[in-house]
């Protein structure tokens, strides 16, 4: 459930209309929904009603400050990928001891970030880096608090693009050298081991898959125990998939995931973390467009919009299905048509749906693009020198401009001359 609906013949955020936002600020623009965001968040934390835990929403899915204070004030904690990241939480006033640190590649340099400004435990992914956050915490004089991330060779069913958890994907150690690899850090003298990681992939619509790494999580947590380890946090990733499209099956809900967790975990009196982040941020957002042209083709229809690849690059990227309605509500019995609806971008890439069965729209009109909440700013660029387009956050009658729309100099400034031209 999300809070975009039709209103009186007009597609409304919260208790704003669409049609008003973006006369304000102009199209393309990302529109945020704060009572979906927190409703999604709650979701989380009661699914796991019971169990000692903490929600750690994955920021990388849209991580404006704004969109992280509603968040954070409502008790979410943050699971970061960069130093970047890191300092986007602290900046929305996010405590130290409420951010854990996950992937592959930390340089010594956020480490040595995190370190100094307080964090809940790193995510570790491998030996090396193993060695190097050793090495940094010793040299700090502090002891680094750590999970080591399992890969337990599952398959998630899910695009190979977001699939992590198999072993030929970059993350995690290997469940079989589990065992191994926590000895060797129970030797390091700068790391503090208290649990296990795990994240096997996201946009899953199916529980089956967590059902195999977390019982693997399970048998790891007593067998880690016995060799003597200390294990009382178990992370447990993110990637419950939201319905993209309506007529779709629908995905598990949080509460069917959270019985799952206790029933496969909850014996073991560790403290739960989960990491989601599409879930929170996914239905919260849409993608509002202007229809430039319709242009006839040989055989199809084009709907030419002023949104393009680099301001929602999921299409192009995943082969992502976004809902595509307008922001004018159809009158009662409107036949379909169909559009291939693409955007200005010089690539064929550049394309958002092929035949699209949808309502009419003509130049002029708006479209949203629905679930564009994750995966969906985050990702944007000004690829063909097109300025990074703004967001905004809807809470109930109220709206704010939470990144506005750089002008052309801003984005022309930021480039800088050397001497010799
Ligand atoms: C991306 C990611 C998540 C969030 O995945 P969603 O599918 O957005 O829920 C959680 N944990 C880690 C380590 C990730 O890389």
């Amino acid at each position: 459930m999300d809070h975009f609906l039709y209103r009186d013949g007009a597609l409304f955020a919260e208790d704003v209309s669409v049609a008003t936002i973006a006369a304000a600020v102009g199209t393309p623009c990302y529109i945020y929904s704060a009572a979906t965001l927190l409703r999604h968040f709650r979701l989380f934390d009661e699914a796991l009603d019971g169990l000692d835990h903490l929600v750690c929403y994955a920021m990388k899915a849209a991580s404006n400050q704004a969109i992280l204070k509603t968040l954070a004030q409502a008790g979410a904690g943050m699971d970061v990928v960069s130093g970047g990241e890191y300092m986007r939480a602290k900046a929305a006033g996010v405590p130290g001891e409420r951010i854990v640190f996950s992937g592959v590649g930390k340089t010594a340099a956020e480490i040595r970030l995190a370190l100094e400004g307080g964090i809940r435990q790193f995510n570790v992914e491998s030996e090396p880096e193993m060695e190097v956050l050793n090495a940094t915490a010793l040299a700090m004089g502090v002891s680094a608090p750590i999970t080591i991330r399992v890969n337990p060779d599952v398959d998630a069913k899910t695009h190979a693009k977001i699939a992590t958890g198999k072993s030929e994907n970059k993350f995690g150690i290997p469940i079989s050298r589990a065992r191994e690899v926590y000895a060797l850090a129970a030797t390091l003298p700068g790391l503090d081991v208290i649990g296990i990681d795990v994240h096997i992939g996201s946009q899953l619509t199916d529980l089956a898959p967590y059902e195999l790494a977390y019982q693997k999580v399970a048998e790891l947590t007593e067998q880690l125990r016995a060799d003597g380890h200390t294990i009382t946090r178990l992370d447990l990733g993110g990637g419950l998939g939201i319905p993209y499209a309506r007529d779709n099956q629908a995905p598990p809900l949080p509460s069917d995931y959270g019985a799952l967790v206790k029933r496969t975990l909850g014996h073991l009196g560790c403290e739960i973390e989960i990491e989601p982040g599409r879930l929170i941020a996914g239905n919260a957002g849409i993608m509002v467009s202007e229809v430039i042209y319709v242009k006839s083709g040989e055989d199809r229809d084009f709907l030419i919009i002023d949104g393009a690849m680099n301001d929602l690059i999921r299409p192009a990227m995943y082969d992502a299905y976004h809902d595509i309605i307008p922001v004018r509500e159809p009158a009662p019995g409107t036949e379909q048509v169909k559009f291939d609806v693409v955007g200005p971008v010089c690539e064929s890439g550049d394309t958002f749906a092929k035949q699209r069965v949808m309502p009419p729209v003509g130049p002029g009109e708006l479209v949203a693009f629905r679930s564009a909440g994750a995966y969906g700013a985050v990702m944007s660029s000004e690829y063909n020198s097109r300025p990074l387009i703004p967001e905004v956050l809807v809470n109930k009658d109220q709206f704010a401009v939470i990144r506005r729309r750089p002008t052309f100099d801003e984005m022309i400034n930021r480039d800088t001359l050397p001497e010799w031209l």
